[in-house]
């Protein structure tokens, strides 16, 4: 038979350290309790978040209960979750009265349960933490060792950072759609109007900007604390875009315009656009998607409406990054 790699710890060892947290029952380890063989784990390294003694007790316990999980549908599931005090009848419960339980479930008497079915019990219990234990040994080494908290720290930072350009500017354009859809409505001036039209098409062009930026640097992977928000904010960008109402080529005009007025800033931004045929032309078809809101204001608006989609998806962007962000603040203590 094959030797098991070195660094695997021998099945012996590892009932050893079960039979340490037997006599405490799992969720009452002794903090100080000596679990050499458990502690040099992959699995249970992997749940520890910091380096104390009480830390590694809970990883290991929670490790021991993953590892009698996926006992489930076997005999020795039960058995096994009595004797660790993973039941409501056994939790709490002294090792006498679990071993108890376990003997009469494994159709033992407690005497013989002691003496013999118990280490048989707990070492197949070690095989099923060992075989989780090279899994995660062979996935470690596939992927590589997990960055460090500083790394992850800084990733989380700068996306963040990304995340909450892009939400601030949808915020802005969201609140300077519902502004100027109203001058549409009443007389409200030709100048408010043409300033919105400005302001909306600099956000527009600003957005498309951050998007590529984002592309460009973050493969356009939306990654969030919660695996749900990933989608919800992908769709959110995706609709965004999918509404607006210029093709790749005007894309790329208002991104270069951006791009090339100095700091990006409006009062040279808005120059370009009323400066040549180009701007102009952008222009016209920013007021024409604009006016295509047929909506009324003062009820919920139409599903079909352009405008309205984009409001309503530049709002859900704003909400996941508002909702997700403090996740991360709160983990890396920040701010
Ligand atoms: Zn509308």
């Amino acid at each position: 038979m094959a030797n098991p790699p070195a660094d695997l710890p021998r099945l012996k060892d590892i009932v050893f350290d079960l039979q340490r947290i037997v006599r405490d029952g799992v969720g009452s380890v002794d903090e100080e309790a000596s679990l050499p063989t458990l502690g040099t784990l992959v699995l249970v390294r992997q749940e520890m978040q910091g380096g104390g003694e009480l830390d590694l007790v809970v990883a290991s316990e929670r490790v021991i209960a993953r590892g009698i999980e996926t006992l489930e549908g076997s005999s020795p599931h039960e058995v096994l979750r009595l004797l660790f005090g993973l039941t409501a009848s056994t939790r709490g419960r002294l090792a006498k009265q679990r071993r108890k339980a376990a003997a009469e479930r494994a159709g033992s008497d407690p005497a013989t349960f002691n003496r013999h079915d118990e280490r048989r019990y707990l070492r197949i219990l070690a095989r099923s933490i060992y075989a989780l234990e090279s899994e995660a040994r062979l996935l470690a080494e596939r992927l590589g060792s997990p960055p460090d908290r500083a790394e992850i720290k800084a990733n989380w930072l700068g996306r963040f950072t990304r995340y909450h350009r892009v939400a601030a500017i949808l915020r802005q354009l969201r609140l300077d759609l519902l502004a100027v859809l109203v001058t549409y409505r009443k007389d409200h001036g030709e100048v408010s109007q043409v300033d919105y039209l400005d302001s909306t098409m600099w956000y527009v062009a600003r957005f498309l900007y951050e998007v590529e930026e984002f592309n460009r640097a973050l493969g356009g992977i939306w990654f969030m604390p919660e695996r749900a928000a990933d989608d919800e904010a992908k769709v959110a960008i995706d609709l965004v875009l999918w509404h607006q109402p210029f093709n790749e080529r005007g894309r790329s005009w208002l991104r270069i315009a951006i791009a090339q007025v100095p700091a990006g800033e409006l009062f040279d931004f808005a120059e370009r656009l009323h400066d040549g045929p180009d701007g102009n032309e952008m222009l016209g078809l920013w007021e024409q998607w604009l006016k295509s809101c047929r909506c009324d204001l003062e009820a919920e608006p139409d599903q079909d409406c352009r405008p309205h989609r984009v409001i309503d998806q530049a709002e859900r962007f704003d909400i996941v990054v508002e909702e997700q962000w403090p996740l991360v603040r709160e983990r890396y203590r920040l701010g």
